[in-house]
């Protein structure tokens, strides 16, 4: 029993699964429009792209203690726990400073507002963001000055993969949320409050209905967000008004078996909303990687410790 709860709580807290992180990539790497470079949209690039979809869940074995500890984290963020913090500072450690502050500040269930309970989803997704556009930039120069760039398209391929599996766990709503897996608080509409819904969401489900030829028709092409911070965190709103959705197509039987036409629908947007905001987030790093950087402010002071 104890075995079977320990692989069971394991995999819950994946997203997507193996199959729903593959599709995401892969849909958006074939997408990569004719103005990005083009050693991206290489058969080789592309399949490297979509085999690192997965990656991060990969580094979730206690094997590997210090890892899993760190990054777990970084696959989700309840919303519901940062609702008086508005906006939400643009870098981790203030935000970490601002949670403990409201830990601090409260008196029930206060580790609620641990940074590692609450989740901190945006922020790894802008920090490999600022990796790709940085190694995008390097790219650039080195092409400016005739250099080879091979090594630097390794970097580029390797950036765009690992942020696809979280701006894929930011389409997964129940990554959004404190009712990730069973429902919390009044429940007049009886949701299950069963730990199981997570996972037979965006693990089996998936996997045994849905193919990435079924959404990937909804990718469009790429648009550049003008603030991509505040666009993904807008991204990741939209996705948490959908959390009830979920429950309630769980509740009409939406994910057993063969599941609904209703969850199908459901699903493959979803699905296509995470390839969409992964292809923009690219375009965007890429565009943004041309403006030069400013080389007349002085080196950071050192940071007091
Ligand atoms: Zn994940």
């Amino acid at each position: 029993m104890l075995v079977a709860l320990i692989l069971l709580s394991n995999q819950s807290a994946f997203a997507w699964g193996n199959e729903g992180h593959t599709y995401i990539n892969r849909a958006a790497a074939q997408k990569i429009p004719a103005d990005m470079p083009r050693f991206l949209r290489r058969v080789a690039a592309i399949n490297e792209i979509a085999y690192l979809g997965p990656e991060p869940d990969r580094w979730r074995s206690p094997t590997e203690f210090a890892l899993k500890n760190s990054q777990e984290p970084d696959h989700f963020i309840d919303m519901e726990r940062v609702s008086w913090l508005d906006p939400l500072p643009s870098g981790r450690y203030e935000f970490y400073r601002k949670l403990y502050e409201k830990r601090a500040a409260t008196t029930d269930h206060a580790d609620d507002y641990l940074p590692e309970h609450v989740g901190l989803q945006p922020y790894i997704t802008m920090e490999i963001y600022g990796r790709l556009k940085a190694a995008f930039r390097e790219y650039r120069q080195l092409q400016a000055a005739h250099k080879p760039t091979a090594a630097v398209q390794q970097a580029i391929i390797f950036y765009a993969g690992w942020l696809g599996h979280y701006v894929a766990d930011g389409s997964q709503p129940l990554h959004t949320t404190i009712k990730y897996n069973g429902w919390v608080g009044e429940n007049p509409n009886g949701y299950t409050t069963e730990h199981k819904i997570h996972w037979q969401f965006e693990g089996p489900y998936v996997a045994a209905n849905i193919k990435q030829a079924d959404f990937e028709g909804l990718v469009k092409n790429p648009e550049k967000i003008d603030d991509p911070f505040n666009g993904y965190l807008a991204y990741l709103r939209q996705s948490h008004t959908f959390v009830e959705d979920v429950y309630k197509l769980e509740k009409a039987g939406g994910f057993a078996g063969k599941g609904t036409p209703e969850a199908f629908d459901f699903t493959t947007h979803r699905l296509a909303a995470g390839s969409q905001m992964l292809l923009n987030l690219w375009y965007t790093a890429w565009l943004e990687s041309a403006v030069p950087v400013s080389n007349d402010h002085p080196p950071a002071a050192p940071v007091a410790k």
